[in-house]
């Protein structure tokens, strides 16, 4: 298949949460199955090595409205893998800023011109893709067009899938989007695009793409509920046969705990030792107290409601006044809650180390130098920290939502089975509920490492999800 790919993030160039991994790893191994891909992302300020890339159009004309001067872009390319490319969309104007998604007057003509801009690639180039793959808001207007506006164009026969990593990121903006993309003026209504006097540029993917794909089993079922729908559950669940549930995985080429190069020491599941030099390493850089007896709890975050996080911080302090565990996060975004944890830092020095900021060396220390990780979220798409935490045999804490409940199994000390600590509800007695299980489990030390390598056999295969997404494929080729 040809498969093109309209996505904001793709890592390493160009990244501010699980996106960009997994359009990444998504685009890497559906080439290494066969498939011809290419993935149209902007090319912002902070994209490294814009001058070792190459050209694939010099001057492309786009077609849309508002001022004709700023309608041309150039699109860069490089090779992710031998049949994968990234187009780059050069438009200073729009993406020359170094951050992905700064608040501007401009958004809605931002987020649309990039997609509006590959689908005029595809045309000028003669590549036709057989499905074109859309991720996120930002995305959610080109299927709108495919099935509008460009019907009775080259590319009116793909088919349409759009990914949901996030339904809580809506893309809520001004009508003159319409104009903008050529879209018709009929579209304006609640039936369609229209959304509390604006357009909902997901709404108008949910709506018109052929398939649906959300990034886990049960987030499928979550979003069709009020209570994680943010108001689009209606507009889901008219789509629910066309919805797909499928588990991002791991990106092997950077979460292998006996190959990265970021750690102190490399370890496996057969031989944990060098997980012992990693804990140390960790505990030094934050100048935390080497204490054995305690087990070292991480967290590598966005600062955001959904992630739970004011939740741990309130739960914390009672285990750290006891001297029961040690704490490092790294992480950002509201304001608050990162003085909150600043403040924790002060109040337990050498029991409590704090990372404002973004750090990605650091993110694959903690993973690997700590016992346990922590992610408490409200609402969970899919996860990916718990994952690459497994690998590492750290044990994730997590609350049963979203893709957190598809892959952390509760530790059962029946059984003996388990790879991590599952709670249910999000409130403080819940996570202290959780940390006090995981206390437990760490003073059993043979439970404690069978945990461990039960939690870095488990397989989070990128290969397993690309075949799942081929599958969600034939059937958006069947149903456009
Ligand atoms: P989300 O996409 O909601 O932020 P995910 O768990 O799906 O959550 O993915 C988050 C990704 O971003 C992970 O790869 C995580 O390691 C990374 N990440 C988040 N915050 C930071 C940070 N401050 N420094 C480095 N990596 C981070």
């Amino acid at each position: 298949m040809k498969i093109l790919h309209i996505t904001p993030e793709i890592a390493p160039w160009s990244k501010a949460g699980g996106l960009g991994d997994a359009t990444s790893a998504l685009a890497k191994n559906l080439a290494a199955l066969g498939h011809e891909v290419r993935v149209a992302t902007p090319l912002y300020g902070s994209v490294p090595g814009r001058e070792q890339m190459g050209t694939v159009l010099d001057s492309l004309k786009v077609d849309v409205g508002g001022d004709p001067a700023k309608a041309a872009c150039r699109v860069r390319s490089v090779d992710l893998a031998p049949t994968a490319q990234v187009w780059f969309i050069e438009h200073d104007d729009y993406y020359g800023a170094r951050e992905i998604y700064p608040a501007r007057e401009d958004t809605a003509e931002r987020a649309a011109f990039f997609g509006r801009a590959a689908l005029d690639a595809c045309l000028q180039l003669g590549w036709i893709p057989d499905v074109i793959h859309c991720h996120d808001w930002t995305t959610g207007l080109i299927p709108v067009l495919l099935n509008t506006t460009l019907k009775s164009s080259p590319l009116g026969r793909c088919a349409t899938v759009l990914s949901i990593h996030n339904l809580q990121h809506q893309g809520l903006l001004s009508r003159r989007i319409l104009p903008f993309l050529r879209l018709p003026e009929w579209l304006f209504k609640p039936e369609e695009l229209e959304c509390l006097g604006g357009v909902n540029f997901l709404k108008g993917g949910i709506r018109h793409a052929n398939r649906i794909i959300t990034v886990s089993a049960t987030y499928a079922q979550e979003i069709l509920t009020p209570a994680f729908g943010f108001g689009l559950q209606d507009v889901v669940l008219r789509r629910q046969a066309h919805l797909d549930g499928i588990l991002n995985g791991v990106d092997l080429d950077e979460w292998d705990a006996q190959k990265d190069k970021h750690l102190a020491k490399n370890f496996s599941a057969q031989d944990l030792a060098g997980k012992r030099a990693c804990k140390l390493d960790l505990q030094k850089q934050f100048k935390l107290t080497d204490d054995s007896q305690a087990p070292l709890v991480g967290v590598i975050s966005r600062l955001w409601d959904q992630k739970g996080l004011d939740l741990a911080v309130q739960a914390l302090p009672k285990f750290l006044r006891a001297g029961r565990l040690q704490f490092v996060l790294l992480g950002s975004g509201d304001s608050w809650l990162e003085q909150e944890f600043r403040r924790l830092a002060d109040n337990f020095p050498g029991r409590v180390g704090i990372r404002i900021g973004y750090d990605q060396a650091l993110s694959h220390r903690i993973e690997a130098g700590c016992d346990f990780f922590l992610m408490p979220s409200r609402f969970e798409p899919c996860g990916l920290n718990q994952m690459y935490s497994m690998a590492y045999g750290t044990l994730p804490i997590v609350r049963a939502t979203g893709g957190l409940a598809d892959t952390v199994q509760h530790w059962n000390s029946t059984t003996h089975q388990g790879t991590g600590i599952v709670f249910q509800h999000a409130d403080v007695g819940a996570v202290e509920w959780a940390i006090e299980q995981a206390l437990a489990l760490y003073a059993r030390p043979a439970d404690f490492v069978s945990a461990q390598k039960q939690a870095m056999r488990e397989e989070f295969s990128w290969r397993k999800s690309a075949q799942a997404h081929v599958a969600s494929y034939e059937k958006a080729l069947e149903q456009r």
